[in-house]
């Protein structure tokens, strides 16, 4: 068990390969009049079978993928009982968390005006103790002289959600999170909004709090409802990034919409890590939906955003996602690149940085600002490619066939001239299968060939007829 897995399952799905039975399930999206579970409108999905649509359609939670985490379904055309709808409606209702934002707020300005030893934090209910209720968790565990730094960096006293289906939070390093943020700042952005990235919003609010002339404020909108309890309602929005859903309403959505269009949304970027397992167009609605909140005001930055060189259509985002998946969101975001850039995480063994003996990360940045403006750690072995015009990997040849710096994993990548690409290294060019592969894979079956053409020798997602 552990990152290894989860990068190969990653894998194996960014190319299309997983699935129930031979067939998968497709994503048709936020239908309108959608049914919803305790995480808002579900999301509307079919079953395919050699790439073909077919049988029912039915809804399912948008933000759970283990059936244990919500076990929300309903076929589209299922006529659901009053009785039924007025049970779910309940089961919502009772599925919400017992304190509102509000309440978590007054609360953390009676917990921070306790004297060190009155304050308390239940491991088992992750929440912030009055002393009022130290009763009702009495046979619970929990830590005591909480002090003003740890209420200053929560994803240290909150326990990771390591879920792997649903949550899967996986922190940043402090190396890299550190990097994110200089970036940041020698971009002049002022305002991040940071989705899915709570270890980046704490480093930034906290930095806010400290240095007189740190000008740069975040607001962080995530799933996790923990952070409440730590952030005032212009700090944090519960928010599902899989269907665009504030679990706090309109106000909400407004503090959002404000914070993007301040100072008529210039030197604004939005930051997000979702989890791996998402569904990439599902994501991608919702990332369009929230670019396209900003470009309500974008008009009047656009000289501003001309001189960082910036495609002046889109918001300035950072899209952090193992790179396996580059196809993927480009498919979305054509004028997004990737970056060669590693980002290393904290509670994930298999993801840390290559030159410490360790794996290294598969996990990339991708920006729709100019790959050349991306200037990455040279300490760290990142080079500039002066004929690609970006930072690359010290591995990262530049391959004068294909033109450019191919390798996608760090290591040195070998040009294959039947292949007419570059391939990882690992790889040897299978006659039969007519393209690389690993020298130990068995090759194709026909009856297991593509999902699009039928044909053997490649995948759904490389077959040629789709170019
Ligand atoms: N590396 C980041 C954390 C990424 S882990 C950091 O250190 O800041 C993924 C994050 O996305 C977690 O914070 C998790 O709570 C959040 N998340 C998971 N599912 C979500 C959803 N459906 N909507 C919004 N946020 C979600
Ligand atoms: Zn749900
Ligand atoms: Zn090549
Ligand atoms: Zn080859
Ligand atoms: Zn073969």
């Amino acid at each position: 068990e552990g990152g290894g897995n989860m990068a190969a399952t990653g894998e194996a799905e960014a190319e299309g390969l997983c699935g129930p039975g031979t067939g998968g399930l497709a994503l048709l999206g936020l239908a309108p009049g959608a049914p919803s579970c305790p995480h808002g409108p579900a999301l509307l999905f079919v079953k395919t079978s050699q790439g073909k649509e077919e049988g029912r359609r039915f809804y399912a939670c948008s933000a759970c993928r283990d059936r244990k985490d919500c076990n929300f379904f309903q076929w589209e055309d299922e006529k659901v009982s009053e009785t039924r709808l007025a049970a779910r409606e309940e089961h919502n209702r009772n599925h919400q968390p017992s304190f509102t934002h509000r309440q978590n707020v007054e609360r953390y300005k009676n917990f921070v005006l306790l004297p060190l030893s009155k304050r308390r934090f239940c491991q088992e209910c992750q929440q912030l103790l009055l002393p009022a209720e130290w009763e009702k968790h009495s046979d619970h565990q929990f830590l005591c002289d909480i002090s003003t730094a740890q209420l200053k960096s929560p994803s240290q006293l909150l326990y990771p959600l390591e879920n792997k289906k649903t949550n899967a939070q996986y922190l940043f390093a402090d190396r890299s999170c550190q990097f994110l943020l200089d970036l940041i700042i020698d971009l002049g952005f002022r305002r991040v909004l940071s989705v899915g990235t709570p270890r980046l919003h704490e480093m930034i609010q906290s930095k806010a709090s400290q240095e007189e002339d740190f000008r740069v404020r975040s607001l962080l909108l995530d799933i996790d409802f923990r952070y409440s309890q730590f952030y005032t309602e212009d700090e944090f929005c519960h928010y599902n990034m899989f269907n665009h859903y504030f679990f706090g309403g309109e106000a909400a959505r407004e503090t959002c919409r404000k914070f993007l269009c301040q100072d008529h949304g210039e030197r604004v970027i939005m930051v997000t890590d979702p989890p791996f397992g998402g569904l990439v167009e599902a994501l991608a609605s919702s990332f369009k939906k929230l670019m396209a909140v900003w470009k309500e005001t974008e008009k009047e930055a656009a000289t501003y955003y001309n001189q960082i060189g910036r495609n002046n259509q889109e918001m300035p985002m950072f899209w952090i996602f193992p790179y396996f998946f580059e196809s993927r969101i480009l498919e979305f975001f054509p004028s997004f690149s990737m970056m060669d850039y590693q980002v290393d995480y904290d509670n994930h063994a298999l993801y840390k940085h290559g030159k410490t003996g360790r794996r290294q990360s598969p996990v990339r940045i991708f920006t729709n600002l100019t790959p050349s403006m991306i200037v990455l750690p040279v300490e760290e072995g990142y080079r500039f490619c002066t004929i690609c015009q970006r930072y690359v990997s010290s591995g990262n040849q530049h391959c004068d066939i294909c033109n450019s710096c191919m390798s996608k994993d760090g290591r040195r990548w070998k040009h294959c001239v039947l292949c007419k690409k570059c391939v990882k290294p690992s790889w040897f060019h299978c006659n039969n299968c007519n393209c690389c592969a690993l020298q130990n894979h068995t090759c194709e079956k026909t009856d297991a060939g593509c999902f699009v053409c039928g044909k053997a020798g490649h995948k759904r997602s490389t077959c040629p007829s789709l170019s």
